[in-house]
């Protein structure tokens, strides 16, 4: 089946490299025009915006700290004055600051919960204005607007010496829900995407490492880690209108690392 996300505008933030990167393009291939937000890394984020214009789409790169106030409400301005509105936002961009807890310094911690948390909820409220501003656009799709935050498997699996990115994804779980729960009426779709483990730089030292990433296949019930394609391809479709009647529901993409996978033979 071909989804088509034909006159859409999608903003898509820290998409400059891993999961952002890889769904800009999705979104792109789809149809849609995109917005391919960076905070430090702008060349990605150009060569990918002129390919996809080259390749006949539309594509923005925009800098924009997500974890500042004014940056965000930039972005989104500079958003809809190039493209005219706002369909799909992926609340995408993340980081990790790990320590013991015994050690973190409030810094690593206010770092983590300022992009990972604060940061989620600036550009949720930033596209929850503009869907409110710009009303219905029946022409593309049946829902005045998408939120899809991207969350962790560590919404729920607590994770030692990461306590601040655990919290923050923790956070990202029940600030989704609540959005949802006040929103549907106005049928705003908002929902999350918590990945395993994918071959990003983000966990590139645990993936590509020495053992080649053995250990931790122990914890993948379906013995692979993931790739980048396996991500963005939910984005599509929860972008989509296949998706339409799901709303407020994390959708996990980790081959089954949140089974519980250490009481795989008898505990
Ligand atoms: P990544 O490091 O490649 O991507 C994170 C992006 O966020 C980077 O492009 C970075 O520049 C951007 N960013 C950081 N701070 C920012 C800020 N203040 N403003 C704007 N952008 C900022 O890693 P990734 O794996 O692609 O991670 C993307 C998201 O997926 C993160 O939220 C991460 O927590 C989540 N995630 C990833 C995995 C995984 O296995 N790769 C697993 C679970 C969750």
């Amino acid at each position: 089946m071909q989804i088509s996300l034909q006159h859409q505008v999608a903003l898509i933030t820290g998409a400059s490299s891993g999961l952002g990167f890889g769904a800009a393009k999705a979104l792109a291939d789809a149809g849609a025009a995109v917005v391919i937000n960076y905070n430090s890394h702008a060349e990605p984020a150009e060569t990918l915006a002129a390919q996809i214009r080259d390749n006949g789409g539309k594509a923005q790169a925009i800098k924009a700290d997500v974890s500042n106030e004014d940056e965000v409400q930039a972005l989104f301005k500079q958003t809809v004055d190039t493209f005219g509105a706002l369909d799909i936002l992926l609340a995408n961009s993340g980081l990790q600051r790990d320590a013991a807890t015994v050690d973190m310094t409030l810094e690593d911690w206010n770092t983590v919960i300022q992009v990972n948390l604060t940061g989620q909820f600036l550009c949720a409220r930033a596209a929850l204005r503009q869907f409110a501003e710009q009303g219905p656009r029946p022409w593309v799709s049946r829902a005045l607007g998408k939120i899809i935050h991207m969350s962790s498997v560590h919404q729920v699996i607590p994770w030692a010496g990461h306590a601040n990115y655990a919290a923050s994804k923790g956070g990202v779980d029940l600030l989704m829900r609540s959005i949802a729960q006040e929103v549907g009426a106005q049928h705003i779709r908002v929902n999350s995407i918590a990945p395993g483990a994918i071959r990003t730089a983000i966990n590139a030292k645990v993936t590509d490492g020495e053992d080649g990433g053995r250990k931790l296949l122990e914890l993948i019930p379906y013995g692979r880690i993931g790739e980048v394609e396996d991500v963005a391809n939910a984005v599509v479709w929860l972008a989509s209108d296949l998706s339409d009647y799901v709303h407020g529901t994390t959708l996990f993409i980790d081959g089954g690392m949140s089974l519980y996978p250490g009481f795989q033979n008898n505990g």
